[in-house]
């Protein structure tokens, strides 16, 4: 049970934000810049952010090509160059905020590697690098084949690369500790272990309920709004929120003597992705091999995935180097019907941002931004 001073002094804030993900803590970010007296608490069901943003990639990117011109048909033109300038615009946000140096971030620029199969999209790469001028100022792809042989790729299965110096990289961990430290130094408070049960309206103000894990009896904690930044894990909450998960399947290799890749790398439409980290190869995707089961709320290993990410990288990635799997991992990430982010009032008092999809790390500081603009 509670003690007085524990009912007194820790139940209470302005805005209790749900996730400590890359979204939750963006807003965290973003309001108690905008408001430094808001008394604001971050509740995080897991011991660390236990979701998609401790698991990624650490790619800073906004699509590559053949992403892109998917998503033309599939959201429209409109929608994806909005997408493509909300990405961007999130980038800078976050270097900005967390600098460079705590980010990890480079930008040691950004690949796509053509198979057969996609060879006919590089006739498109005028039109797209036209609509992204709008946004960037310059064209944004090139095609860039003589670095084929020169990162070893096997040049029967990679038939052409598309090059952007747009795209960066970051390093995952250190970006989310830096983050963390960043908002505990405005003063936000963030609890861990602390699984958000329900939110309810009592007395017109939101109750988040959380199960105390040692007296497994329920806490109530009271604030004046709710921003649900719980992603896929929202419609366990709020069962009225569409959103699917989707897991990725990640594998990072040991250190690789004299590894010639540097940057990101992606092809098929984004469904799969390579970057170096130092001197190792982190690559993870290929969700599209098994889209059934990959939708799912369990950090569980696919090895259908995983045995074609080592078929990848022995076949056509790293044909010539030895390597090994130093070892894998699983992250959740959250997809609605339409593959756009989602920001929802639940109630006038209970907000939902969800939905940064597979590019969080640039889509988050701006999806922030919008609903702080928008609800405060
Ligand atoms: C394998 C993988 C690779 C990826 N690679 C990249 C990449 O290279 N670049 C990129 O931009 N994006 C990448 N993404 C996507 C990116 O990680 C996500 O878009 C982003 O992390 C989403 O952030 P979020 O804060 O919305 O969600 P999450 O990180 O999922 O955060 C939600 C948080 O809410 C918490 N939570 C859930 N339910 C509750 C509850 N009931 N009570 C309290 N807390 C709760 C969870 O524990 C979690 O910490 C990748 C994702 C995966 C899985």
């Amino acid at each position: 049970m509670l003690s007085f001073w524990e009912k007194n002094s820790f139940l209470n804030y302005d805005v209790i934000i749900i996730g400590s993900g890359i979204l939750g803590l963006s807003v965290a970010s973003e309001l108690s810049e905008k408001f430094p007296e808001k008394n604001i608490l971050i509740l995080e069901k897991g011991i660390l952010p236990t979701g998609a943003s401790t698991k990624n990639a650490g790619f800073a990117c906004f699509g590559s090509l053949t992403e892109i011109l998917a998503d033309f048909k599939n959201k429209g033109e409109d929608e994806t160059l909005k997408l493509v300038y909300d990405r961007l615009a999130g980038i800078e946000i976050l270097r900005k905020r967390l600098t460079d140096e705590k980010t990890g971030y480079e930008n040691n620029g950004g690949y796509e590697l053509i198979t057969e199969k996609d060879l006919s999209k590089l006739e498109e790469i005028n039109e797209v690098n036209d609509k992204l001028k709008s946004l960037i100022g310059n064209n944004v792809f090139e095609i860039s084949n003589e670095k084929i042989p020169e990162f070893g790729f096997d040049a029967g299965k990679v038939k052409a690369l598309v090059y952007s110096k747009y795209e960066s990289q970051v390093d995952t961990g250190e970006l989310m500790k830096n983050y963390i430290k960043y908002v505990n130094e405005r003063g936000v408070t963030i609890l861990t272990g602390c699984e958000v049960k329900e939110v309810q309206i009592k007395n017109s103000k939101p109750e988040v309920v959380v199960s105390h894990n040692v007296f497994h009896e329920e806490i109530k904690f009271s604030c004046e709004k709710v921003l649900v930044c719980a992603n896929a894990y929202t419609t366990k909450i709020f069962p009225e929120i569409k959103v699917n998960p989707g897991r990725g399947q990640v594998l990072v290799t040991k250190p690789i003597d004299g590894l010639r890749l540097k940057g990101v790398f992606h092809y098929d439409e984004g469904f799969y992705y390579f970057r170096n980290y130092k001197d190792r190869i982190i690559f993870g995707g290929g969700r599209n091999l098994d889209f059934e089961n990959e939708e799912s709320f369990q950090f569980r290993y696919n090895f259908k995935i995983i045995d074609d990410l080592e078929n990848k990288l022995v076949n056509m990635i790293l044909p010539a180097e030895e390597f090994e799997v130093d070892m894998i991992w699983t992250g959740i990430m959250g997809f609605t019907e339409n593959k756009l982010p989602l920001i929802k009032d639940i109630d006038s008092k209970i907000i939902s941002a969800i939905s940064c999809n597979g590019m969080g790390v640039a889509l988050s500081g701006y999806l922030a931004k919008k609903v702080i603009k928008k609800y405060f």
